[in-house]
């Protein structure tokens, strides 16, 4: 079974469904992962790979710390590199988070906040044109805890040459027999 395998940066909040950010806002934080995403996909030099794939996405889901500092004053959007004073208000810039970074807390939202990235795999020539009859939904796992990402924070990509295997466990498929059934 051949596989490919890739290291990506978390996608960004305004990847996500639930993030309801002003679209000013959101389209070129998407449009920058989506670059990041392809000059990754480039820089593997996989080159056009063999299809139909299979992709599987793992969230580690370590917090980053990301600090900026800003003027605590009411209505200043003044933002400093360093702590310092503001040269306004002569108050001093307060510490602040500023992790863009998307913590999905569920399967559906993470794959979905992916969408941008595996549109890249088209830009970076991985994929012929129309992707979603080469490129099949695989697992989609979520190491949010300590002993799970063990402090890894990122999004590991797995291409698997082939099409699922789905295993339907349901007693309704295993007992349905049309030609038993025409006979009752
Ligand atoms: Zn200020």
């Amino acid at each position: 079974m051949t596989t490919f395998t890739l290291w990506l940066p978390l996608p960004p909040k305004a990847c996500s469904q639930n993030c309801h950010v002003n679209w000013r806002t959101a389209r070129p934080q998407v449009a920058a992962y989506k670059d990041t995403c392809k000059k990754a996909f480039e820089a593997t030099g996989w080159g056009k790979l063999p299809t139909p794939l299979t992709i599987h996405l793992e969230f580690y889901l370590a917090r980053q710390p990301d600090y900026y500092w800003k003027c605590p004053k009411r209505y200043c959007r003044r933002r400093s590199v360093f702590a310092g004073k503001c040269p306004i208000h002569g108050a001093t810039f307060t510490r602040k988070n500023r992790d863009t970074r998307y913590y999905p807390k569920d399967e559906g939202n993470a794959r979905a906040a992916f969408k941008a990235g595996q549109d890249s795999m088209v830009e970076a020539g991985l994929l012929p044109d129309d992707h979603h009859r080469y490129l099949h939904d695989g697992r989609t796992t979520i190491y949010s805890t300590k002993a799970e990402h063990q402090g890894k924070c990122g999004l590991r990509v797995t291409l698997e040459v082939g099409i699922p295997v789905v295993t339907v466990v349901s007693t309704e498929a295993q007992t349905y027999d049309p030609a038993r059934r025409r006979a009752a």
